[in-house]
Order: C-alpha cells, then sequence, then structure tokens
C-alpha cells in the first residue's frame, strides 16, 4: 500500500518545517520532516556520525542510508499508533531530496501534491537561517560558508525534483508572506485538491 502523500518542497530556510508543523497538528495529517529523523540519532552512533560529517558540510546525506533510514522512521511510527497509513496524509519535509531518492520512493509514495515554497530574496533564506541557529541549536545553519553550501546543494540537486513530478502535481506557494498566510495558502489547495479529511 502507497502513502497518500503531500510534499513540501523549497529552499532550506523557506519555511517548509514551520508549515509542515502546522499541518501536523490537523487530525489525519501526520508530518514527517526527514532533517528531525537524522537529528533523533545519537551523534555518537555510528548512524549519527555519518549525519554530522554530511550536514556539518552541508552535502547531503547518501540517498541508501537516507532513505532506508526514513522508512524505518516511518514503520515505527506506524506500530506505535501515531501515523495511520490508511486514514492519515503524510506531509513530507526535506524528503526527496533529489531525483535519485524520488525515483526510489516511486513504490512508496502516492505524491497528491507538492507545495514549492519560494523565497524570492537569497537574504531573507539567509537570516531567516541564522536566526533559526540560535533558536534551535542548529549548528549548520550558523556558518555563512556552510549555509552558501546548503544553497548551492539545493539548487543543484534538490530543485530538479520538481521537474520529476511536473505541473500537474506542484502548487507554487510564495514563502515571504507571514506563515499564517502561508498556511492560508496551502489549506485552500488542499481542499480544492479534495484532501480534507471527511467530517
Ligand atoms: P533544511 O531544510 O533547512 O536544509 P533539514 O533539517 O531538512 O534542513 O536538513 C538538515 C540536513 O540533513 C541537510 O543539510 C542534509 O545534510 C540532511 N538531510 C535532510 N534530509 C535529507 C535527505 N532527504 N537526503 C539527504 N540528506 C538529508
Amino acid at each position: 500500500m502507497k502513502y497518500r502523500t503531500i510534499l513540501l518542497f523549497g529552499a532550506p530556510g523557506s519555511g517548509k518545517g514551520t508549515q509542515g508543523k502546522i499541518l501536523g497538528t490537523v487530525p489525519h495529517f501526520f508530518h514527517c520532516a526527514c532533517g528531525d529523523v537524522f537529528r533523533n540519532l545519537k551523534p555518537e552512533t555510528p548512524l549519527g556520525r555519518v549525519f554530522v560529517k554530511y550536514s556539518a558540510e552541508g552535502k547531503l546525506v547518501p540517498d541508501d542510508f537516507t532513505v532506508q533510514l526514513w522508512e524505518e522512521s516511518i514503520q515505527a511510527n506506524t506500530r506505535s499508533g501515531r501515523f495511520h497509513p490508511k486514514s492519515d496524509i503524510l506531509v513530507l519535509d526535506g524528503i526527496p531530496r533529489n531525483v535519485h531518492q524520488a525515483r526510489m520512493l516511486k513504490e512508496t509514495l502516492d505524491v497528491r501534491a507538492m507545495f514549492w515554497l519560494q523565497a524570492k530574496q537569497f537574504d531573507h533564506l539567509v537570516s531567516r537561517l541564522q536566526r533559526r541557529a540560535l533558536k534551535e541549536n542548529r549548528l549548520d545553519d550558523l556558518n555563512i560558508d556552510v549555509i552558501r553550501e546548503r544553497l548551492e546543494t539545493y539548487e543543484k540537486e534538490t530543485r530538479p525534483v520538481v521537474d520529476f513530478y511536473g505541473k500537474k502535481l506542484v502548487r507554487k506557494v510564495d514563502a515571504d508572506q507571514l506563515p499564517l498566510e502561508v498556511c492560508y495558502t496551502i489549506m485552500g489547495h488542499i481542499k480544492r485538491l479534495g484532501l480534507l479529511p471527511p467530517a
């Protein structure tokens, strides 16, 4: 059985996590942020070390490792009853992050929509990331060189995922709006797409 899924997509700092957290509080929506799955690893374990090595350089963690870890996390959430694949919509943020991951997940995800959060100003992204660095203790957000590397990785490796899913599924969302306005826009799309759970 494939998971009914909506994807939150965009550059680092575009607000995917914020929107994911909001959507995740709505009954029948289950939010999973791939970055959080990694950050829950203990840094002193072999897997945790792999994550720290790549993320500290602003690079993507290798695909096999990423997809396997993500699948294990979803299965654990299903077993514990937090995620109900039959009735819930899976809200993903941070995965798939390149075309290879999108191909690997083709048989697992039934993607109904992809919300592409577009921030026009590079400076906005950088200042949001630097603010988050302090608030959420994210070391990869502190260093401007690492931020640049992550934004470059996004342009080179992640952005092509838009073409993988294509115009039919992709909805562009202005990410320079206030978080609540972004949420309102996304909710409007979700309603029009008929993805709201039954009353
Ligand atoms: P952001 O969206 O701000 O870049 P994330 O929390 O999504 O932050 O990701 C933090 C880091 O975790 C990334 O820079 C990358 O190293 C790693 N990561 C997260 N998701 C993936 C993924 N799907 N594939 C590979 N690496 C990932």
